[in-house]
């Protein structure tokens, strides 16, 4: 998607004005602090026709330093919605799509298979709520992400 997002000035350290190329809106995207570090590493002066500038390399091979500002296009593209970290703040797993579960730690899966797949809900939210409950009780903590 990198040839859809155009940085049209920079405001400030954290912070770009920027175009979306498939709607034409313009959007401000403001830099995750999470993602700030990464971000400057990489630099902020190239945009290629291949990577969007704001993807950013993590521990699960790349992520989106605007996640909560990113633009309408990417959110309908619906990619990471859910990250659980276990107790030390290390990702243990992410959900991706609707329900989509791509675990990293195996005891994330084993709690995942034995407690989170038989949660029956066909509202989101309410999908969203029982799982938060379910590893928030075994030590986990979770970021969820509207889209
Ligand atoms: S989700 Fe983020 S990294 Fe991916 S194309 Fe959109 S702005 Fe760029």
């Amino acid at each position: 998607m990198g040839r859809h997002i155009r940085v049209e000035r920079k405001m400030g350290e954290r912070d770009f004005y920027c175009r979306e190329m498939v709607s034409g809106s313009f959007f401000v995207a403001h830099i995750e602090p999470s993602a700030f570090a990464a971000f400057s590493k990489k630099g902020d002066s190239g945009q290629d026709e291949t990577s969007c500038i704001f993807q950013v390399p993590d521990a699960q091979g790349y992520s989106c330093a605007i996640y909560a500002t990113r633009p309408v296009t990417c959110r309908n593209f619906r990619c990471c919605r859910m990250r659980i970290f276990d107790r030390h703040g290390v990702i243990a797993g992410t959900v991706k799509g609707r329900r989509s579960f791509s675990p990293i730690s195996p005891e994330l899966e084993k709690l995942w298979n034995e407690h989170v797949r038989p949660i029956q809900a066909d509202d989101d939210k309410e999908w969203d709520r029982n799982v938060q409950e379910v590893l928030l009780a075994s030590g986990y903590s979770v970021e969820i992400f509207d889209s």
